[in-house]
């Protein structure tokens, strides 16, 4: 056997669940320009879609023909993909979000089972951003510096603050040693008084198509710093999906998140 042979993975068998979705569209791109990996097929609810490849009616059909599930669909689906996957002992990199604690009980049970990336934001950058957030906030005190975060969306986006600004304001929260539901102050108008001397503030804008725009302040009487982070693209999140799967193969069950991944 040569170096190439011992050192070469196989290429691997994905399937992506909710492939006519916004998100299963982009990650059959992703998949398609990765020369490590092949898109083994899809579930579908509607008829029309990827046509290239398989589409079957249920999880457990894909898993037979998959090494491993990309999953960005619906809370409602969160409970039957983990038992699914868990029997089938096939990894899952799970993308959907606002998952009750119920849902994240079976997550939390499949991943004594299976390997299981679960991220609320596939983005690298986002999540080294959540790193430097947490950092920031150990080292520049409440008592010091007015933590603020802004972020703004497009016109459609039906949530505030986003789920994003909320793991940010969650990091720098830890950093400080606090919860964030006890110091979080958001959605200020008309006479709120002064703000409070712990809080971290949050402030939402929308308009166009923004993908997504977050940025960390730390304002002191003599100085500020902010930490700015742009999605342009949604193939951000897919790209990273696809980095966390091909990461994934080679780990043992457990539940890691996109920090591990990047080794941060
Ligand atoms: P979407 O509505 O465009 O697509 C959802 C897909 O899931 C569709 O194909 C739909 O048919 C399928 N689906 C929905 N309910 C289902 C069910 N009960 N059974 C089987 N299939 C079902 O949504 P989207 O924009 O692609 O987002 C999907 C999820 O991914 C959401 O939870 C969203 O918040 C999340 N998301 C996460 C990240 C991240 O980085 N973690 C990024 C973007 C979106």
């Amino acid at each position: 056997m040569d170096t190439h042979q011992i050192m070469s993975l196989p290429v691997l068998r994905i399937g992506v669940t909710g492939l006519n979705g916004r998100m299963g569209q982009m990650l059959a791109l992703s998949i398609a320009s990765s020369s490590e990996a092949i898109l083994a097929g899809g579930t579908s609810r509607s008829p029309t879609g990827n046509s290239s490849c398989p589409c079957f009616q249920s999880i457990d059909e894909l898993a037979a023909v998959s090494d491993l599930i990309i999953d960005f669909t619906h809370v409602s689906t969160v409970i039957n993909h983990a038992r699914t996957l868990e029997k089938a002992g096939k990894a899952w990199v799970l993308g959907t979000t606002g998952l009750s604690e119920r849902e994240q009980a079976a997550v939390n049970q499949a991943a004594t089972h299976i390997p299981v990336v679960q991220a609320a934001n596939f983005s690298p950058g986002v999540t080294l951003a959540l790193s430097l957030a947490k950092k920031m906030g150990a080292a520049l005190p409440a008592s010091l510096y007015d933590a603020e975060i802004v972020e703004m969306h497009h016109r459609q986006k039906v949530d505030a603050p986003s789920g994003t600004a909320l793991a940010i304001g969650e990091a720098v929260a830890e950093g400080r040693g606090v919860r964030l539901s006890d110091v979080r102050e958001s959605g200020r108008d008309g006479h709120t008084g002064p703000r409070g001397d712990n809080a971290i503030g949050f402030a939402a804008l929308r308009g166009g198509q923004i993908v997504g725009e977050h940025t960390l302040l730390f304002t002191s009487g003599t100085e500020q710093i902010s930490l700015t982070h742009k999605a342009f693209d949604r193939r951000i999140f897919a790209d990273g999906a696809v980095r966390a799967a091909l990461w994934l193969r080679e780990q043992p069950a457990g539940l890691y998140g996109m920090e591990d991944v990047l080794g941060l």
